[in-house]
């Protein structure tokens, strides 16, 4: 694969080359990506753009040494920061920061750069605990910043998901934002900057990333991942802008939880509540951020059979899916819809809290038992009248 792009996002880029141009980078900037979005690639192209020695037309040249080294995420003035935990190699509370995990990091990236936290979780095998970005990241900064740069140019550091850094961190880059250092550029990165201490947002310059449009995702698929016209015509659809997701998609046979899906809607359709309990547990068992996700899903699932049976909307999918969304729709409609939502949103508010999981799942089952039936009787009138 040759150096990834950039999905849409010509504004933002623009903005940056202009203010390269003209040597009026912010010291201190913000990326306020959407969920699943390009944070992560603007980020690298920013910092590829200070760095290169030879730019064209405003991008990185690709050919100088500088562009070399950014290429293969091996620049020693181009620092990443993020999320990390204690693991089995790196089990001490001082070995938890980010060069400790830069061959994943570089693994990683060597893909792409849209990958989730969930997928780098699992690369640094912390899929079970939460990753944090602390005081021994800190650390690290600050020993790096008293080195001068090496190519002499600008150094630059990459914050990902800064919604991790923990308070103690948080307040001590602080004082680096507010005071810079020559040539020093910080980039935060971040989909919910109201997580941010308030102080920090008021340090940075914000830029905001762009819905990218479903005819852009796909294109960007079909270039950048060799995905059919009509896969990425699928996956785009799917995703909703999100470009981690569509990547997913792409790669993966069918949609990852449309089948839990499935199984949870048929034994609550036969009011199995022994299966319910059972798949209340295992569902238990997954992490918070997968329990989360599956809601996510789950929610674009009932939104889309709604929108099918009721609003006669074409949906694209390949065969077994398409007849799933034929024989389910019908049994979501005006009865349930808005009661399916309600359950999804309490049940990831739930799940963030300390409730216990499996009887977060029960209990949403029993909704569940209840809601499908009342969509079933509507259904049965609907197809009385008709
Ligand atoms: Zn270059």
């Amino acid at each position: 694969m040759a150096f990834y792009q950039i999905p849409g996002q010509t504004k933002i880029v623009n903005s940056f080359r202009q203010l390269v141009d003209e040597s009026r980078v912010p010291h201190s900037i913000l990326i306020h990506e959407r969920p699943g979005g390009s944070g992560l690639a603007i980020a690298i192209h920013l910092a590829r753009m200070l760095l290169c020695e030879n730019r064209q037309g405003g991008d990185p040249c690709d050919e100088c040494p500088q562009c070399v080294k950014t290429m293969q995420h091996a620049h020693p003035d181009m620092h990443y920061v993020f999320p990390n935990n204690t693991n089995s190699r790196f089990k001490r509370a001082e070995q938890r920061f980010s060069d400790n995990f830069y061959p994943e990091w570089r693994e990683a990236l060597t893909q792409h750069p849209f990958l989730t936290l969930a997928e780098w979780y699992k690369r640094i095998d912390i899929e079970k605990k939460q990753g944090f970005i602390g005081d021994e990241d800190v650390t690290s900064v600050r020993k790096k910043l008293t080195l001068r740069a090496h190519g002499g140019r600008y150094r630059v550091f990459i914050i990902w998901h800064a919604e991790k850094m923990n308070h103690s961190f948080a307040n001590k880059i602080l004082k680096n934002l507010e005071e810079p250092t020559d040539k020093t550029v910080f980039i935060l990165i971040t989909s919910t900057p109201a997580l941010l201490l308030p102080t920090i947002v008021s340090r940075v310059q914000i830029f905001k990333e762009e819905i990218i449009s479903e005819e852009e995702l796909a294109h960007f698929l079909v270039r950048q991942f060799d995905a059919s016209e009509n896969q990425a015509r699928i996956s785009a659809n799917r995703s909703e802008g999100n470009v981690s997701k569509a990547i997913k998609h792409v790669f993966e046979e069918e949609e990852p939880w449309l089948k839990e899906f499935q199984v949870w809607m048929r034994l609550a359709y036969s009011r199995d509540l022994e299966g319910l309990l059972k798949w209340s547990d295992k569902m238990s068992k997954n992490t918070r951020d997968e329990q989360k996700y599956f809601c996510e899903e789950a929610l674009i699932i009932i939104d889309r059979c709604y929108r099918m049976a009721w609003l006669n909307s074409e949906i694209n999918s390949p065969g077994d899916e398409a007849k799933f969304f034929r024989d389910f729709s019908p049994f979501i409609n005006i009865a349930n819809a808005q009661g399916f939502l309600h359950l999804l949103e309490e049940a990831t508010k739930d799940i963030q809290s300390n409730l216990n999981q499996k009887i977060v799942w029960f209990d949403s089952s029993i909704k569940a038992i209840r809601l499908i039936h009342s969509g079933k009787k509507t259904a049965a009138q609907n197809e009385e009248h008709s």
